[in-house]
């Protein structure tokens, strides 16, 4: 398991065992961070093996700056294509998380995207009722693979 040496997480964060990381990206980002073929598979590799991504339109910096001219109106065209990733860990892998994002989505350039994080009272299992720890760890993820070194 490559340890991940992650900073420690700001003081302002309520607390709390679990949290959702959700990125808001660059279409072109979420090669580099999922997938198996072309990209570096940088999720997995770190035992993260629960995303749920979406295909989202957004307007921010990138679309205001574009259209700034026109007012900064949201219209039709000024939003931009974007994926959002929602992933949810423990409190212990969230600035992992967060650093790996930002390592394979950033180009520098506006329009990189944003990160939230949001704090995750519950989570629950529908196949067995499990809740809380036990419905967050998976299999073959983060902490079977810490425990089988
Ligand atoms: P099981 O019953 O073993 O939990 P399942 O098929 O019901 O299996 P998963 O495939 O683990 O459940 O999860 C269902 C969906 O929930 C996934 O496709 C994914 O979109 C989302 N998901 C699961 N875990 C996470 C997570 N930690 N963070 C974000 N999304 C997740
Ligand atoms: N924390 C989970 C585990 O260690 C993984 C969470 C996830 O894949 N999003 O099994």
């Amino acid at each position: 398991l490559p340890l991940i040496r992650a900073q420690t997480s700001p003081d302002y964060i309520p607390d709390s065992k679990f949290y959702k990381v959700e990125a808001i990206l660059r279409e072109c980002a979420l090669v580099l961070i999922t997938d198996m073929f072309h990209g570096n598979k940088a999720l997995l590799k770190m035992g993260i093996r629960g995303v749920t991504v979406s295909d989202v339109r957004g307007f921010g910096a990138q679309g205001g700056s574009t259209e700034r001219q026109g007012g900064s109106e949201f219209s039709e065209g000024n939003f931009v294509a974007k994926v959002k990733m929602e992933i949810v860990v423990s409190k212990d892998q969230v600035e992992a998380v967060i650093d790996k994002i930002i390592e394979e989505g950033r180009t520098g350039e506006i329009g990189d995207g944003k990160i939230f994080l949001v704090p995750v009272a519950d989570v629950i299992r529908v196949r067995t009722g499990e809740r809380g720890e036990k419905a967050e760890r998976m299999t073959g993820g983060w902490y079977e693979m810490s425990a089988a070194t």
